[in-house]
């Protein structure tokens, strides 16, 4: 077999490059490179150096005889994507309409998508010997070609080890080491009798030679024979100094306590028999809040390890708490592997690695996490299957349950969609028998009841004293207070944020590229426009009217805040929201400080309603249930539903019962009155009736197209010749609604417009909306933007 040609996906995310090329692999890198590494090649007319994927191997009579150029350098020593991954992308391709560069990309950590840089180390005492000199580590960087290529060749054969590592400092996490670089001096060195610390060293560096340690870390060595003293060695060349990289979560599993099986109860049981016994079809559980879910996907991937396999546990981002992933490390300890968006680019890299070298074999992560490089995956799980956060909102907009569904069956694993309030497309899925379905109807825990939930109708609680809080909310906030028991109060953040207004005028200052009012930030200062990044300072007189009366109209949960502790001055209150979790770990430090008690009531936006569990709330308040509900959005009554029943599930987790006080003005909507009722059921039932009569999915599919430009009249016309191109493409049956302006319809500078294909079976789809993707590349569309979604979850 000849491999003389490559085909590389180069990243170039255009229509014209979403295609392997053909590179000639020169002589040297022949039998090196592999399918799924990265190389740089030479691309267009510039020959400009670009990254790309190897994705396959042609005979050199198929390229067609042309003339091809040649692959520049490779990039890795191991391929970093396998071939169920590249199987994927293709897969992926048909559904997420994005290009392949973007697709594959996704599929890595970060750091392998920047610039790094590899350390090459070596046990090898005689390849240290002859490349390394007195270096402990070399940079594959400062190496020739030559040098490089021969690198490779030994890590082949095992004998080098290599890492990469971010250019940018910060990112890297180091120790310094101590090595043993001269052993015959080390042995005759001769050190005056009184140099008593001098001798010590000595003698266990040969001590530990003799048992074969070579290398120790910099500081233990200081700390037991002061830094002269291994100064001293050090300009005797008997040790050498260097920094290595480490990983930089080792030590945190030390601090958990390991934690056993719980015994299941009947209904537990029933599911992980269910599950463990027949990966047909995928199953959904579906069980109240507090039933013991999380117990069961422990024991389900508990299964799977004792299988020799692996396994991948989806949470939302928000649930992915120390609180959540300490659960998966009390059970199966070094195993397991963290992967969430406040991670640094190098710890999602270690991570990564410790799954690539099948070190981790429990993967916890949120969204992206689907991709981690498991073999031999036993089990896949989704909590909370029906948050919105496991579709990606940018390119590639994959839903993490389809590459899940897809990976499950490769691989021949059991997957678990969970949650207490399924999203309608899987519920349904479930009644058709495409899932199989599987009921949690109980609290798990002994003592744990449902919660009992009140509705109060804030038209006849009206309050003068307040505007958010109604009296009879008020004294049981109080009253809870008052016998040591916790609060959880949720304010309904969406379609309400904090703004400046003119009294006078009534002027509120809008962003200068966005159709939307800019957002007060009282901790910086400024106001920032939520969908451009648009900053600016606050006016002191009115852009309009030049009134100095500029009026705060504070953030929901600030505003709330002040509202409160006047109303309750006692309270001792921790407010989580956007403003005070930006800073990295200020999530946890909240939950754990209300979790010790330092706090009587936390306040929060819809980032409180998931995952607690604190056995002192015994009341969950909801401020404004109604918000959502008002959204031009089909699925606003679902997700109130779904909201509601996750934050009253906070309330009475353990022995303590729990109430939950829901404050609206739409106390008869059926989406509240369900909620109240924690009737799941009949709330599918009846949206299910809803969603029929007017057409959406789950009985219908949709795909959305958003069209966008800088000019308006462009847009449009744009607009309604990809409607006029799609109905052509179309059967009869597909219905193409719009063009219509976004809700917000101008951001970034930029005219949005949407149209909504509604379809059951169209088998013309993929090629239709491919052709609409070609659309952009036409010279005349340079400016256009063409954004194709595939079941969009999301219609503001
Ligand atoms: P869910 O994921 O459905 O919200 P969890 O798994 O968090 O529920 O369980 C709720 C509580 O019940 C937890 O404190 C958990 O430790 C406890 N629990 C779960 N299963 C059992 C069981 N079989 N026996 C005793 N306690 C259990
Ligand atoms: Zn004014
Ligand atoms: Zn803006």
């Amino acid at each position: 077999m000849s491999q003389k040609i490559a085909q590389v996906i180069v990243d170039v995310p255009t229509m014209q490059t979403d295609k392997p090329f053909s590179y000639r692999i020169p002589e040297e890198l022949a039998d090196l490179i592999q399918i799924g590494m990265r190389v740089h090649v030479p691309f267009g007319r510039g020959n400009r150096l670009m990254q790309g994927f190897i994705v396959g191997f042609a005979d050199e009579k198929e390229s067609g005889g042309q003339e091809l150029k040649s692959i520049a350098e490779v990039l890795d020593f191991d391929p970093v994507l396998n071939r169920e991954q590249l199987t994927l992308a293709d897969a992926m391709r048909e559904t997420v309409f994005s290009y392949k560069i973007s697709i594959l990309k996704a599929m890595l950590p970060n750091l392998l998508n920047s610039s790094y840089d590899k350390i090459l180390t070596t046990e090898d005492k005689a390849i240290a010997k002859q490349y390394f000199g007195a270096e402990q580590a070399l940079h594959f960087s400062s190496l020739d070609e030559s040098k490089q290529a021969l690198m490779m060749k030994l890590h082949r054969d095992g004998k080098i080890a290599v890492q990469y590592v971010a250019q940018s400092k910060e990112s890297i996490k180091t120790k310094k080491r101590l090595a043993l670089a001269d052993e015959n001096k080390l042995k005759t060195l001769a050190i005056a009798v009184r140099a008593k610390k001098r001798l010590a060293l000595q003698d266990f560096l040969q001590t530990q030679n003799q048992i074969g340690e070579r290398a120790w870390d910099y500081t233990d060595l200081v700390k037991l024979y002061s830094r002269d003293v291994v100064k001293f060695f050090v300009s005797e060349g008997i040790l050498t100094l260097s920094e290595v990289e480490i990983s930089r979560t080792q030590g945190y599993f030390d601090t958990i306590a390991p934690d056993e099986h719980k015994v299941l109860n009947p209904e537990q049981e029933a599911a992980y028999q269910a599950i463990i016994s027949s990966q047909e079809k995928p199953f959904l559980l579906e069980g109240v809040t507090g039933s013991g879910k999380t117990e069961v996907y422990l024991q389900v991937i508990a299964h799977a390890i004792s299988q020799g396999k692996t396994a991948i546990m989806l949470v939302p981002e928000i649930s992915l708490t120390p609180l959540m992933t300490n659960r998966f490390i009390a059970r199966f300890g070094e195993h397991v592997a963290i992967m969430h968006s406040g991670l640094s680019d190098g710890e999602k890299y270690d991570e990564w690695r410790k799954i690539m070298s099948g070190k981790a074999k429990v993967v916890v992560g949120a969204r992206s996490a689907i991709f981690a490089p498991l073999h031999n995956i036993g089990a896949i799980i989704i909590d909370e299957e029906h948050e919105t956060s496991y579709k990606q909102d940018s390119n590639p907009r994959y839903h993490a349950r389809d590459v899940a569904i897809w990976r499950a069956k490769y691989h021949g694993a059991a997957l678990v969609l969970g949650s207490a309030t399924p999203s309608l497309e899987t519920r349904a899925r479930a009644q058709q028998n495409v899932y199989q379905l599987l009921h949690l109807t109980q609290r798990a825990s002994a003592q744990a009841e449902i919660p009992e939930v009140k509705i109060l109708d804030m038209r006849k609680h009206l309050n003068d004293k307040s505007a958010s809080f109604s009296e009879v909310l008020l004294d049981k906030i109080s009253e809870k207070i008052a016998k040591g028991e916790q609060v959880v109060l949720m304010l309904n953040r969406r379609g309400y944020s904090s703004f400046i207004m003119c009294r006078d005028c009534g002027f509120v200052p809008e962003c200068s590229n966005c159709d939307i009012s800019l957002t007060l930030h009282m901790d910086t200062k400024t106001l920032n426009c939520h969908y451009c990044g648009h900053t600016t300072g606050i006016p002191h007189t009115c852009p309009n009217c030049q009134s100095k009366k500029i009026r705060y109209y504070g953030s929901g949960t600030q505003k709330v805040e002040e509202e409160l502790s006047e109303l309750i001055p006692e309270a001792r209150i921790l407010r989580m929201d956007v403003d005070t979790t930006k800073k990295k770990g200020a999530h946890e430090r909240i939950l754990s400080s209300f979790g010790a008690g330092e706090a009587d009531i936390l306040l929060g936006t819809q980032m409180i309603a998931k995952g607690l569990d604190f056995p002192n709330v015994t009341l969950v308040g909801v401020i404004n249930a109604d918000t959502a509900l008002n959204l031009p959005d089909f699925r606003s009554s679902e997700r109130t539903f779904q909201l509601l029943t996750q934050v009253a599930g906070r309330a009475g987790r353990a022995d303590k019962k729990g109430e939950v006080l829901i404050q609206t003005f739409n106390p008869d909507h059926y989406a509240i009155r369900l909620a109240q009722a924690h009737d799941y059921e009949g709330f599918y039932q009846l949206e299910m009736d809803f969603r029929r009569k007017l057409n959406y999915p789950p009985y219908f599919y949709t795909v959305q197209l958003v069209i966008s430009h800088q000019d308006e009249e462009k847009v449009v016309k744009k607009s309604y010749e990809i409607m006029a191109l799609l109905k052509a493409n179309l059967s009869e049956k597909a219905r193409v609604l719009g063009p219509i302006p976004k809700p917000i319809a101008r951001t970034h500078n930029l005219y949005h417009y949407q149209l909504l294909i509604k379809y059951r079976f169209e088998k013309n789809l993929e090629q239709a909306l491919n052709q609409v993707l070609d659309l952009t590349q036409v010279p005349d569309n340079k400016k256009l933007r063409i954004i194709i979604d595939n079941e969009p979850q999301n219609f503001m």
